[in-house]
């Protein structure tokens, strides 16, 4: 059989382009990871040929033997590493997982509460363009405008008020950990269902470094890409009481065939966020963002403008606040770019700039530190970040922090046995 660059070499070429941009670039978008060979090799596999509609034990087609092992070694591993009475681990993507656990706790028409996407919830909390702003009936809280955290008051409020059948808790760029017990009280004073959407802190919680939310939620949803550290795909977690209804709701009610290659990548990716190994590298992982939250709190980013949202992180990301800078969220994340520090602009909350340019950037640091990154690496990465936000960058600097980003990224070499 021939292999890829015999048989399509514009897609091998691509590929291999893409490899040496990871390796030679530091990626600091806060929703990626580097997945281990174990990952990459589940997922590269034959498994990708099998069909196997159904749950282990009860398929809907024939040869499911070993793929039956797979899947309840990934359900199983999921339930132990976050303590949670079920798991389906078949959502193609967190996108997936939140739609089939919506679909099993609401109808249609009801009312939910979430983040605003602007404020940094997920489109699928409930944003207009979105089944969920489609379907339901959709109520969002934002965070306080002074202190940049979560407005639980008014979370309390606009429950009592709207009444919603459930409330979400979670996000996609926000610095700090919820409060899961509260959200909880509120749900309760108004009988609604609380679903955590964990995708962005799921490998700190299954660390140990990050408050569960399992105790507290019906649902818990997660992304396995992210801080994880495994395949893109999603897992929702419940409440043995919701099993049935999630199940159905994921599969024949959301999707067909599971990806069972890419559930066997989930398995190992499972397997490896319950080592020492995984609790250390999480250790560097919020270190290395305490640190570039420190970094640019400095006197020489406030002078340009460069703000910290919250004035710090317990989490793996740190949002950058450019309202009062010169430069935007576009300019700032394109200069990024052009030393070789990969990040996406992001609004902040109460963003005086259009959707496509923001004022803020979100950088994370969970890929580094698979990379192995320390908190040395990091403070060296926070400095250039900081010298490159400067109004007096130019050419120059730009060939010196584009150096010293090169020297970061031969020490830490990726992925070395694939070229
Ligand atoms: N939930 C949250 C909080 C996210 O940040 C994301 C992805 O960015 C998702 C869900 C969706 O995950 P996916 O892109 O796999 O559909």
């Amino acid at each position: 059989d021939a292999d890829l660059s015999t048989v399509d070499p514009e897609v091998a070429a691509a590929v291999a382009a893409e490899l040496h941009r990871q390796q030679s670039t530091l990626e600091m978008i806060a929703s990626e990871n580097f997945a281990p060979a174990g990952v990459l090799e589940a997922q590269g596999s034959v498994l990708t040929n099998k069909y196997a509609e159904g749950y282990p034990g009860k398929r809907y087609y024939g040869g499911c033997e070993h793929v039956d092992v797979i899947e309840t070694l990934a359900i199983e591993r999921a339930k132990e590493l976050f303590g949670a009475e079920h798991a389906n681990v078949q959502p193609h993507s967190g996108a997936q997982a939140n739609a089939a656990a919506m679909v099993a706790l609401l109808q249609p028409g009801d009312t939910i509460l979430g983040l605003d996407l602007a404020h940094g919830g997920h489109l699928t909390h409930g944003m207009k363009l979105n089944f969920s702003g489609k379907l339901y009936n959709v109520v969002a809280y934002h965070v306080d405008k002074e202190t940049g955290l979560v407005d639980m008051a008014e979370v309390e409020r606009l429950a009592a008020e709207h009444k919603p059948k459930l409330i979400i808790a979670g996000w996609s760029a926000y610095p700090r950990q919820l409060d899961f017990a509260e959200f909880r009280r509120i749900a309760d004073s108004v009988d609604a269902k609380l679903m955590v959407d964990m995708a962005h802190f799921a490998g700190l919680v299954a660390a140990g470094l990050h408050p569960s939310p399992v105790p507290h939620a019906d649902v818990v949803t997660t992304t396995t890409h992210k801080t994880l550290g495994g395949p893109r795909g999603g897992i929702v977690l419940s409440r043995a009481e919701y099993a049935k209804k999630i199940n159905s709701a994921v599969f024949p009610g959301q999707q067909g065939g599971p990806l069972e290659h890419v559930i066997a990548g989930k398995a190992v990716a499972l397997k490896i966020a319950a080592s020492e190994e995984f609790r250390e590298r999480q250790q560097r992982v919020l270190e290395g963002a305490r640190i570039l939250a420190e970094r640019l709190s400095q006197p020489d980013c406030s002078d340009a403008g460069v703000r910290v949202l919250t004035g710090g992180t317990d989490v793996h990301l740190v949002l950058v606040d450019l309202v009062e800078s010169t430069l935007d969220g576009k300019q700032a994340e394109d200069r990024l770019h052009s030393i070789g520090i990969t990040v996406n602009r992001n609004a902040v909350p109460f963003d005086p700039r259009p959707p496509m340019v923001t004022s803020g950037l979100r950088i994370g640091t969970p890929a580094l530190a698979t990379r192995g990154f320390g908190a040395d690496d990091f403070t060296e990465v926070a400095d250039v970040i900081a010298l490159a936000l400067r109004p007096d960058f130019d050419e120059a600097a730009q060939r010196d922090l584009r150096a010293r980003v090169d020297v970061l990224a031969e020490k830490h070499p990726l992925y070395a046995d694939k070229g």
